[in-house]
This record gives C-alpha cells, sequence and structure tokens, in this order.
C-alpha cells in the first residue's frame, strides 16, 4: 500500500480575534472586534517552504504568532505531528517551541544589547537542555556560527557592531542552535537591502537543504516570496484569498488581488515592462475593525458586481491544489 504523507503541522480554520476600546468613547462603550485572523487552514509537509504574503495589516503575523501561541488562537484547531495544541498548557507548548522557532522582522530590535552574540546563541540551548556542559554549548555555537556565515573572532562581540544583515544571520543561527523542524520567519529580509536580502534568502534554502527544515516565509512582496516557497499563501484582511503552488499562482493567478500584486512586480525586460498592464489597487485596505461586507476585497477590485457586497466567497478548489476565494472564478 503507497506510503500516505502526513503534514507536520495541520492548521484549520484558525481565528484570532481582539477587542478593541475606543480611547475617544465613553467608558461604557463597548469594545469592537477586529478579526485579524478569520479562518484560515493549511498543511504543512517536512522541508517545505510557505510563503504567506499579504499588505501591512492582514494579519500574516498575527497568524504566525498564533502558531506558536505567542497570540493564542481564539478558536480552530492547531497539530503539530498530529497533537493538538489548541488550549494545550504551557508546559506542552514548551516542548513544541523546542522544534518551531522564529526569526523576527528587524534583526537588530530582535536581540537583547546587552547579551554578547554567544549568549544570544546559546540562550535556547540553555533552557531547554539545562544540563548540557560550557564546553558543548559554546561547542554548538561555534558550530552554527561557521554555518550561518559569522566567524568565530566575533562571539564575544555585541548586536550593535553588526550590520542588518549580520544581524539576521545571528538570529538565523539562534533559531537553529536546537535543530527545529520548523522556522517561522516573519518579515526576516523587509529591513534588509536588496542585495542583502538575496543572502540571507539563500542562506535559508542551503539551510533548509541540508536540515530539512519547513519555513513559514512571510513577506508583504510576492517578489520576495518566489524564490523560496513551494506553495503560496495571498492574505487580505485576515482571509486567505489564493493558495496554490508556486508556478500556478505566479503563471496563471486567478484572484483579482493576486493579480494586482503581481502585475505590480517590475520586469528585468525592458520591452516586457514597457507594455505590461499594470493592474493598480485603488485607495487603502480598509480598516479591519470595520471590514466591507461579503467579500472583503470588494472596496478595491476592479471586477466587483452587487452578488460581491453580499456573499463571502469561500475558499474553493479551482485547479488542481490550487484554491480561490472569488465568487467570479
Ligand atoms: S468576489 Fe467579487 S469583489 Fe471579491 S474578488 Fe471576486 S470579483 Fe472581486
Amino acid at each position: 500500500m503507497a506510503e500516505t504523507r502526513q503534514p507536520i503541522l495541520s492548521v484549520r480554520d484558525v481565528r484570532v480575534e481582539f477587542q478593541i476600546k475606543d480611547s475617544k468613547g465613553w467608558p461604557w462603550t463597548p469594545a469592537r472586534s477586529l478579526k485579524a485572523v478569520n479562518g484560515i487552514s493549511f498543511d504543512l509537509f517536512a522541508g517545505e517552504t510557505l510563503g504567506v504574503v499579504g499588505e501591512s495589516g492582514c494579519g500574516k503575523s498575527t497568524l504566525a504568532r498564533a502558531l506558536l501561541n505567542l497570540n493564542p488562537a481564539n478558536s480552530g484547531s492547531i497539530k503539530w505531528l498530529g497533537q493538538e495544541m489548541q488550549g494545550a498548557s504551557e508546559t506542552a507548548w514548551l516542548s513544541v517551541r523546542k522544534d518551531i522557532q522564529m526569526i523576527f522582522q528587524d534583526p537588530l530590535a530582535s536581540l537583547d544589547p546587552r547579551m554578547t552574540v554567544a549568549q544570544i546563541i546559546a540562550e535556547p540551548l540553555r533552557t531547554h537542555h539545562p544540563a548540557m556542559s560550557h564546553d558543548e554549548v559554546m561547542a554548538k555555537v561555534r558550530a552554527i556560527m561557521g554555518r550561518v556565515g559569522l566567524t568565530a573572532q566575533q562571539i564575544n562581540r555585541y548586536p550593535h557592531e553588526f550590520s542588518g544583515g549580520q544581524c539576521q544571520r545571528i538570529g538565523i543561527a539562534r533559531a537553529l542552535i536546537l535543530q527545529p523542524r520548523l522556522i517561522v520567519c516573519d518579515e526576516p529580509v523587509s529591513a534588509l537591502d536588496v542585495s542583502i536580502q538575496a543572502q540571507i534568502i539563500n542562506l535559508l534554502k542551503e539551510l533548509q537543504a541540508e536540515f530539512g527544515l519547513a519555513l513559514i516565509f512571510i513577506a508583504h512582496d510576492l517578489a520576495v516570496v518566489r524564490h523560496i516557497s513551494h506553495r503560496v499563501m495571498v492574505m487580505y484582511l485576515g482571509r486567505a484569498m489564493e493558495f496554490a503552488d508556486k508556478r500556478a499562482l505566479y503563471d496563471d493567478p486567478r484572484h483579482p488581488y493576486t493579480q494586482a500584486l503581481l502585475s505590480a512586480i517590475p520586469i528585468p525586460d525592458p520591452e516586457l515592462e514597457r507594455n505590461k498592464v499594470v493592474q493598480l489597487l485603488q485607495g487603502d485596505l480598509p480598516s479591519p475593525l470595520n471590514p466591507p461586507s461579503g467579500c472583503v476585497f470588494r472596496t478595491r477590485c476592479p471586477k466587483a458586481q452587487g452578488q460581491c457586497s453580499e456573499q463571502v466567497p469561500s475558499l474553493l478548489t479551482v485547479r488542481g491544489d490550487s484554491q480561490v476565494a472569488c465568487l467570479l472564478v
């Protein structure tokens, strides 16, 4: 009988909601509900990269934090290696966090300025393996520093002595030291120059191949996730608009939002770039406190019709494994 591949992470209908009190309102004015993540589902397999893309405020970082219980989900299911983690105790989460690590957006701000590089990278080892000897810890720190492109001479320096790209390498070394199975990368290259972005993305790809890591790679730009993702989820106001294999999504995007995001990516060929049709998105992202009725994208959608204000489109399979949330597809 053929062996069925099991996901390492299985997420179903995850919702994260915040209650927001209006600071200018009366004390008795009821809090309003902000649905930051509104029914996200996906499976993630070992060695795979899932790209999550969307504008600032679309809920992608909140989703990332929910996956590590840093912002606990209000409802839904988060299964890690088949074990239900939604509502699990902090002790259960502590053991799972050995396997799931995170890399943050601002490399310098995410590192404690009072700690040396050695202390920063060693901290997860000291938390999860308190019995490990100092020499063993330092040997692991030196080995992982070499693997991410840092030198042994840098081991006693402080974060402010490094460039943004080097700080992100320190963050990656810290995330890798426990040999996790999944790293959630929350906009890891957004704060870096383009040439450094490429170096960090290539490093993550090499480490993924070497260690069989799964990655969730969050970005606000489809061009950035293209080089690292196997599948891509496009989010808008807390919902998934399109979820597809990389090739299908970039070659034949079906959702009007994905089409608009892709049309804004510059093409290196000057002739093609001159002739391409750019689908400009009108206006700003609506407030998640007051999302549009029906399809949340309708206020900026060039194809919107009457029914779009009344019906919420479900994420439906349209070709192969691709899923699209649009009433007209
Ligand atoms: S459902 Fe309507 S508004 Fe939403 S993406 Fe499709 S066409 Fe546009």
